[in-house]
């Protein structure tokens, strides 16, 4: 584990970034470099080519690595590029178990570009342990875990699918964007590998595309540091910089992310017009307890099921003026979606209402705008909906 005895709001500002040693300045520099100088041939001082190494991006790496209570961090372009890090760790043959609900980028990947190369997929309801030590055969080398998941916010037990995933020799890797480090460390429930989507909570301010691999194995960290430099989904020193200025104040955001979300929640679940609310943080979460016990507090996203029909739902997320109408999460801005419309559109009707994602159903990324002003206007988008 990361040596540092200082509490994350300390790591979050200070790990990974000292004053620049030759001018004192504060913020690490975005180092605008593809090459550098060397003393003699192969005799360079640390960095060789920016594909393979960039000081802005060290820093970063050791940021994320230190929030997550990780040794190694390995920075990418995109959460798209760390999760076809983690599949380059794969062997054809090997087989892999997922999350029935796992994001639809991670899901496509898995079945439209890695099944070519002879990697096998079984998607599996992950708080169902017997059903994923079921799903676990010889060949299975990866037991890929998402936690809360998206959209109905189900939350998976880390330390149990690590015990199934160890059982059976394989590693373990947990997708932490919905939680991030504030809220929930895998590494410290027994995973092999933590990775994030940068774009989310971690930059937090809607600017940038990012992603992220962690780990504790120094022989991991060596392999996965091969296929960075190989397939080179690396981010610019800009967007290093950019996620580097976002995570200073992580703490501070999930702080406010967490508080409205679970008013936001407390007065859905209190309102006429819905149905049904996903929060980890109500009482009625059926993993409550679990979220409790593995999380430090219950994250910024939510979903509802509103008392209406497709037409209404939609209508609603119209309406809404400080939920802005749009796919992603985790900035500090609120967002407003309906999945059935627009996320998960792809999945045919009566599929869809199998997996719970029903016509009514609404999610939203709680940002950190005064929670009187998102109440004001949800009640304004339902009274313009019924
Ligand atoms: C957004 C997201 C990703 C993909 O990250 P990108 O940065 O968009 O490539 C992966 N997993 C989860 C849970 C996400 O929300």
């Amino acid at each position: 584990m990361f040596e540092d005895e200082r509490r994350i709001e300390t790591r979050a500002i200070h790990a990974g970034q000292e004053p620049d040693e030759e001018t004192g300045a504060l913020m690490t520099p975005i180092y605008a470099n593809s090459t550098y100088a060397q003393d003699g041939p192969g005799d360079h001082r640390g960095y060789e080519y920016s594909r393979t190494g960039n000081p802005t991006r060290t820093d970063l790496e050791s940021n994320l690595a230190a929030l997550e209570n990780g040794s190694y961090g390995r920075a990418f372009s995109s959460g798209m590029g760390a999760i076809n890090t983690v599949l380059n760790l794969l062997e054809a043959g090997d087989h892999v178990v997922a999350g029935n609900d796992v994001y639809g980028g991670t899901h496509r990947i898995f079945t439209q570009v890695y099944e070519k190369y002879d990697l096998e997929f079984d998607f599996v309801d992950t708080t169902d342990h017997d059903a994923v030590r079921d799903a676990v055969r010889d060949e299975t080398e990866l037991v890929w875990v998402e936690t809360p998941t998206n959209p109905l916010m189900r939350v998976n037990d880390i330390a149990a699918l690590a015990d199934v995933a160890h059982d059976a020799d394989a590693l373990c890797a947990v997708d932490n964007t919905f939680a991030t480090p504030y809220l929930q460390r895998p590494l410290e429930h027994g995973a092999d590998i933590v990775s994030h989507s940068l774009t989310k909570y971690l930059g937090g301010h809607s600017d940038v595309i990012g992603g992220a691999l962690v780990t504790d194995d120094a022989e991991l960290d060596e392999e996965i540091a091969f296929y960075q430099n190989s397939v080179g989904a690396t981010p610019s020193p800009f967007d290093c910089f950019l996620v580097l200025r976002g995570t200073k104040t992580l703490p501070v955001r999930m702080d406010r992310h967490c508080d409205n979300a679970r008013e936001l929640a407390a007065w859905l679940d209190d309102h006429e017009a819905v149905s049904e609310v996903f929060y980890p943080g109500l009482d009625s979460h059926p993993q409550h307890e679990l979220a409790a016990e593995q999380m430090d507090d219950f994250g910024g996203m939510l979903s509802f099921e509103l008392d209406g029909t497709l037409e209404q739902a939609s209508t609603v997320v119209e309406e809404t003026e400080v939920f802005t109408l749009a796919e992603s999460l985790g900035g500090v801005e609120s967002l407003i979606e309906q999945p059935a419309a627009m996320t998960h559109a792809a999945i045919p009707r009566e599929e869809r209402l199998e997996a719970g994602l029903t016509d009514g159903l609404i999610r939203v990324s709680v940002g950190i705008e005064h929670i009187d002003d998102m109440k004001a206007d949800l009640q304004q988008a339902f009274s313009a909906a019924f």
